[in-house]
């Protein structure tokens, strides 16, 4: 059982950081709850133990203090609602005397949200004295908020040095989303097989090289794989390129060869006469695209070859969709990734997808519940597989 699990909440404020940072629309209404929910489990363990929450949280990117499109107080009645009608209180500033006396006078089961803690320019710069105060609030720190675990900020970090070890733990989201990540990238059982893809390859040198110490197979797809072909002397018409780039990618290949690291490039791709929904298409190989075409997602043997190698992994780590996805011309091949990483987790193995589009291609195509975990932390995950120490996951296991 976790640290979280086995502590009994019982009269004590448990002072919790949770993501809110959800979508409004104009009139200031959530257009998707997805992160409040998230956080629910963490919430009604300390309320069943008959604790009280503290509540704290960004939302949107005030530039010069307290400002109304992004007051927190929008979410109130909404929560409530998630916690079965649980009393959800409001204090308008996440400092100050009314959270300090809202927070001393609330009961067992009651919950306190406070104000949106970017009002000060202090959270983001990780000010202690900010985060100090903010510690008086509570007795116990719980952090559930990995969506911000890559910030150093004083709510999401420096916050946890003003609680013991013993009171400073992460909430349920968290603890997913980190033994999730450490079975990948501490504990994986192999083959593992890393699945790249988006537009760039920029984006991704370092987790790729992060991933060429631990990974015995890497997939190229996606906009990203051209450039590698172009380094590799083929032609890929007008598909996208880093010239930038071609020197990374030549070296990638080689380390790759060095350390014994199976890469697999797209050998054939469907190709597009412009980037369009309605462009024509035809299949080409990957390092023989004619002028004037693109390629803009893996074709038959590239999805066949793909899906060989994922079913015969034991763990899976997917970042990045292999076409223009957003396009139904461009997205079977995609979905095709999906299908064998969702096969593979049938048959055992422990796949997990994070960061950005992917995440969105496998809600998109339903695939969410045939894999093992799916991230909500976009930024964040991409920073773990860089092998990064999150500041958020490191302050409080200091
Ligand atoms: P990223 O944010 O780097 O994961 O990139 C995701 C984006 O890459 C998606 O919007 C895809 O449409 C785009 N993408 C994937 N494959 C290609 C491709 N072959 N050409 C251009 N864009 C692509």
């Amino acid at each position: 059982m976790s640290k979280f699990s086995n502590y009994n909440f019982k009269d004590q404020k448990a002072l919790v950081r949770v993501d809110f940072n959800v979508p409004l629309n104009e009139n200031l209404e959530i257009t998707s709850d997805a992160r409040m929910r998230a956080a629910v489990p963490t919430i009604k363990k300390i309320l069943g133990d008959g604790g009280k929450v503290i509540l704290m949280s960004h939302l949107g990117r005030p530039k010069t203090g307290p400002e109304d499109k992004f007051s927190l107080r929008h979410l109130v009645a909404h929560l409530s609602e998630l916690l079965d009608g649980a009393p959800v209180l409001f204090a308008n500033d996440c400092i100050g005397e009314q959270a300090y006396l809202t927070a001393d006078m609330m009961r067992p089961g009651e919950v306190l949200l406070l104000e949106n803690l970017r009002f000060y320019k202090e959270e983001e710069k990780g000010d202690e004295a900010f985060a100090e105060k903010l510690a008086k609030l509570g007795d116990v720190y719980v952090n559930d908020a990995f969506g911000t675990a890559h910030r150093a900020h004083a709510s999401t970090a420096i916050i946890a040095k003003f609680f013991p070890a013993e009171k400073r733990m992460f909430g349920l989201l968290m603890e997913n989303e980190v033994n999730s990540a450490n079975k990948v990238m501490k504990e994986a059982q192999k083959p593992f097989t890393a699945i790249l893809g988006g537009a760039k390859v920029s984006d991704k040198i370092l987790i790729i090289e992060n991933l060429m110490e631990k990974a015995t197979d890497i997939i190229i797809g996606g906009g990203m794989a051209y450039t590698f072909f172009k380094a590799m002397g083929g032609q890929i018409g007008s598909s996208l390129c880093e010239e930038e780039r071609l020197d990374t990618a030549k070296d990638i290949l080689t380390k790759a060869k060095e350390k014994g690291v199976n890469i697999h490039l797209p050998v054939d791709s469907v190709v597009a006469d412009k980037f369009d929904a309605n462009a024509n298409t035809k299949v080409s190989k990957s390092d023989a695209i004619e002028e004037g075409w693109m390629g803009l997602d893996v074709a038959d043997e590239a999805r066949k070859q793909f899906g060989d190698v994922i079913k015969a992994s034991k763990t899976i780590l997917w970042n990045g969709p292999m076409g223009v996805f957003e396009m139904e011309k461009f997205q079977a091949g995609t979905k095709a990734i999906a299908e064998a990483v969702a096969e593979a987790t049938q048959n055992g193995a422990f796949s997990l997808v994070g960061g950005g589009d992917s995440v969105s291609a496998v809600n998109k195509f339903g695939f969410k519940t045939k894999v093992s975990y799916v991230s909500t932390g976009g930024g964040a995950m991409l920073e773990f597989f860089e092998g990064k120490e999150l500041p958020g996951i490191a302050a409080v296991n200091a």
